[in-house]
């Protein structure tokens, strides 16, 4: 095994990645792009293991073996400094203190590793912040930035870096990752991967949770019940409540896992009560919890939204192309034939693009959720 196994279906960019750990000297920053789901942070921290590998063969780096590899990818190495907004909110002491850290000397490795997932949501001072770090290098301490797009992050960011480019895999080596690594049965695999197409975590969370996948379930039927106003008022309103449900429960179960890891660094133990003296802790956790799940909701709606979209991508496929196409929603095949048969490729595309508008709406304007997808469900009759 190795580091890089995990990377399914990138095998240009782990072959670059392979090349810079075994060099003497790698570029000091790099950004990671790839849409949502390509697996740009499990990217960074593989690189990260291989940076830090304690193989004698500059050319076996990324071993997955040794101590280095093995911490590095479970995020323990002390080398290795990992942010995540969906964690915490960066605020700009946090980047303050992350750069300060960026001047130490590595404590047991080759190098200071500081991967920054979601760079692109980091406020502005932060970056400028970062940005002086990044320019003025400690000789020891490497930058690995996360974001979707290049465009993402300011420009003299973008210009100290070298590009890694994700691409989103094939549904395939999604659920071949699902059965190797999560240990999730081949055929349920298979249907998550393509149903979430493509995207990893979100494909592993279809496997893993009936909930999640019954929820969905109902998203991809609702535009089977789209016949009246009314009817297309009641859709909406589904749509909405089930987009929140799955945010509740995605929600619920990342908090507890922070709570319980939190407690245990505290030594607590797992059911115990919290030592006045530790509760200022777990408050400052729940609050960036509360305040993490009011930002990331849109997040919610715009998945809801996309799997309805894929529902009318099918109909679009079985318009254009009788034979046997790829569906993302295989298992309602005859509803969606049937749904195919009764209108025009041009009209699934005009509805196809008031589903793409509604989510622009959503990530750029205040409008209330439930007013916008009411006037998309009635665009959509
Ligand atoms: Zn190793």
């Amino acid at each position: 095994m190795s580091v890089w196994d995990d990377l399914q279906g990138q095998a240009p960019v782990v072959e670059q990645l392979r090349r810079a750990a075994a060099q003497e000297r790698p570029n000091h920053a790099w950004l990671f792009t790839g849409p949502p789901g390509s697996g740009r942070s499990n990217a960074a921290r593989a690189f990260a293991a291989a940076l830090l590998c304690e193989q004698q063969d500059p050319a076996a780096r990324g071993c997955g073996s040794c101590r280095a590899c093995r911490t590095a990818l479970a995020g323990s190495h002390a080398d290795v400094t990992s942010v995540t907004t969906e964690k915490v909110t960066i605020s700009i002491d946090e980047a303050r203190d992350l750069v300060r850290r960026a001047q130490d000397r590595p404590s047991t490795g080759r190098w200071r590793v500081i991967i920054v997932e979601d760079a692109d949501r980091m406020q502005e001072r932060s970056t400028n912040v970062l940005l002086k770090a990044i320019e003025e290098p400690p000789p020891r301490t490497v930058w690995l930035l996360c974001a979707p797009s290049p465009g993402d992050v300011l420009v003299t960011i973008r210009s100290r870096c070298r590009a890694v480019g994700l691409r989103l895999p094939p549904a395939d080596d999604v659920a071949d990752l699902l059965v190797r690594r999560d240990g999730i049965d081949p055929e349920l695999a298979r249907q998550a991967a393509r149903a979430a197409q493509s995207h990893i975590g979100i494909a592993k969370r279809l496997a893993t949770d009936s909930g999640a996948r019954e929820r969905r379930d109902r998203i991809v039927r609702l535009p089977l019940s789209l016949r009246s106003v009314p009817g297309a008022m009641k859709a909406a309103a589904d749509l909405v409540a089930l987009a929140e449900a799955e945010a509740q429960a995605s929600f619920e179960e990342r908090d507890a896992a922070e709570r319980d890891a939190l407690l245990s660094s505290l030594g607590v133990e797992p059911g115990g009560t919290v030592p006045a003296a530790l509760r200022s802790q777990v408050k400052r956790l729940e609050e960036d919890q509360a305040r993490r799940a009011k930002r990331s909701k849109n997040d919610y709606f715009d998945r809801a939204l996309t799997d309805l979209l894929s529902f009318y991508r099918d109909v679009l496929l079985l318009q254009l192309d009788a034979g046997g196409t790829d569906l993302v929603n295989a298992g309602l095949r005859a509803e969606l034939e049937e749904f195919a048969g009764k209108g025009s490729p041009e009209q699934t595309l005009a509805r196809m693009e008031e589903i793409n508008a509604v989510r622009r709406r959503l990530v750029t304007t205040n409008v209330q959720p439930l007013l916008a997808i009411e006037a998309m469900a009635l665009s959509l009759l």
